[in-house]
């Protein structure tokens, strides 16, 4: 089932938004085993175009095959949607991803590497206090609580987690701050251009960038894109996306609250406020806004951060009677829609999902591959450990293939 179907059914039983991503999660095929044994037939260089969870994970792998790699990343720093603040509160906050919305053993799988296991501390995370905000009414709805079942760094990030397993080992092959232009495949290897001057070739090229930046032609390719392929993104959808993290003096909200009707989420929107102190132990009070759909526009199109900060205050202080202006201390806005190599939040694939996603995978003259959040095959899409295993099969057919 894709998300969407899942989200109208659900949606018509009367179920919250937020609480849909874990039994979405439920509803993904089995994950990856390690990349194992296999033979490699390969032994050129790799470029892998974008440095977040599913080209870190690449690299990774191509290390441990000891393939030579570069990566190119646009922006001045690893990790993507994957981003961490560390001096806003007494804990570092994640601004992107922040669930484990698996086992997560996952973790070590995304390690591929039987001697090395994650060790993370984790928060199993079941909100107990729900609320429902709805037609300036704030409803008690705990009974969620019973179907909530994933996960949350404790003292860490996703951050953190590829700072410390993935990245040392592949760091002096990361070239930031070196946007890729074009990707001309047209002769025996293939060249890359970025918007800085610098030429690259290679064999092969991984692209991971998100889909947002494909659908927009931020890429130029030559030979340009198949129209099976062009057609195949125009079906993705890739809404906006935002998070506000807001500290207060003192803590006056439940562990999350749903802001809108259960009909609002049809079209795949998640808002919620939540505790991002939950069961983290710590003396500072958090809250959150978590945005993600077309609602999200709301805020992400007004244009300043000021105008974002006061309209989510506004409507703080009408759901909690001003208690949020009362005790309001600092805040930090991470609008990911206008974040100019991400463009929007992650994929919402339509009907067709499998067909899509294959469509995308088939490779440009067995030179050009891709992977990333909306590419994964197993059907574990629009996650950090989906984007990361959407990798394995990919890195495995570039090494399998001559
Ligand atoms: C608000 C929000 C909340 C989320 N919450 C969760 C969660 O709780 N749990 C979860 O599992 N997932 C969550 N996700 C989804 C998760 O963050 C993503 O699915 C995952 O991180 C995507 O990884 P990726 O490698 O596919 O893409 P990205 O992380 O987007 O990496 C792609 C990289 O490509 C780079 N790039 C773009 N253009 C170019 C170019 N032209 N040249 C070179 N580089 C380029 C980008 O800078 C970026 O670093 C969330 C996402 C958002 C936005």
């Amino acid at each position: 089932m894709d998300r969407k179907t899942f989200l109208r059914q659900a949606a018509a039983l009367g179920l919250g938004a937020g609480f849909f991503t874990t039994l979405l999660s439920g509803c993904s095929k089995e994950y990856l085993t390690t990349l194992g044994d296999f033979d490699v037939n390969f032994d050129g260089k790799v470029l892998i175009i974008g440095a977040g969870a599913a080209g870190l994970t690449a690299g990774h792998l191509l290390r441990q095959y000891g393939v030579d790699f570069e990566i190119l990343e646009a922006s001045g720093n690893f990790g993507g949607r994957v981003k961490e603040i560390s001096d806003f509160a007494e804990f570092p906050i994640d601004l992107g991803a922040e669930w484990i919305h698996t086992d997560p053993a996952v973790l070590s799988r995304l390690i591929n590497d039987p001697q090395v296991n994650a060790d993370v501390d984790l928060i199993t995370y079941q909100p107990e206090t729900i609320s429902l905000w709805k037609d300036g009414e704030l409803k008690r709805r705990n009974i969620f609580s019973h179907f909530y079942s994933e996960y949350k760094f404790k003292r860490t990030t996703w951050y953190s987690f590829f700072a410390d397993y993935i990245v040392p080992n592949i760091a002096d092959n990361i070239r930031y701050n070196s946007p890729v232009e074009t990707i001309d495949y047209s002769g025996t290897g293939v060249t890359v251009r970025t918007n800085n001057g610098y030429v690259y070739t290679a064999d092969k090229v991984l692209v991971t960038v998100p889909v947002s930046i494909l659908q927009k032609g931020l890429i130029d390719f030559i030979p340009g894109l198949p129209t099976n392929k062009t057609d195949a993104l125009d079906r993705i959808d890739f809404p906006d996306g935002i998070k506000v993290f807001i500290s207060f003096a003192e803590r006056f909200y439940p562990d999350l609250t749903y802001i809108g009707g259960l009909g609002d989420i049809v079209s795949g929107d998640d808002k919620i406020f939540y505790d991002a102190a939950f069961r983290k132990d710590s003396p500072d009070h958090v809250l959150a806004l978590f945005n993600v759909g077309e609602s999200a526009a709301e805020y992400t199109s007004l244009g300043s951060d000021e105008a974002i900060i006061n309209r989510v205050m506004e409507q703080l202080d009408e759901i909690f009677d001003g208690k949020a202006s009362q005790h309001y201390q600092n805040h930090v806005i991470q609008n990911w829609s206008a974040e100019p190599y991400i463009q929007g939040s992650y994929s919402h694939h339509g009907s067709g999902m499998d067909d899509i996603i294959s469509t995308l995978l088939e490779p440009l003259d067995g030179k050009v591959f891709f992977s990333g959040e909306a590419l994964n095959e197993e059907g574990n899409t629009s996650t950090v450990h989906g984007a990361g295993e959407s990798s394995f099969p990919v890195v495995k057919r570039m090494l399998q293939e001559v």
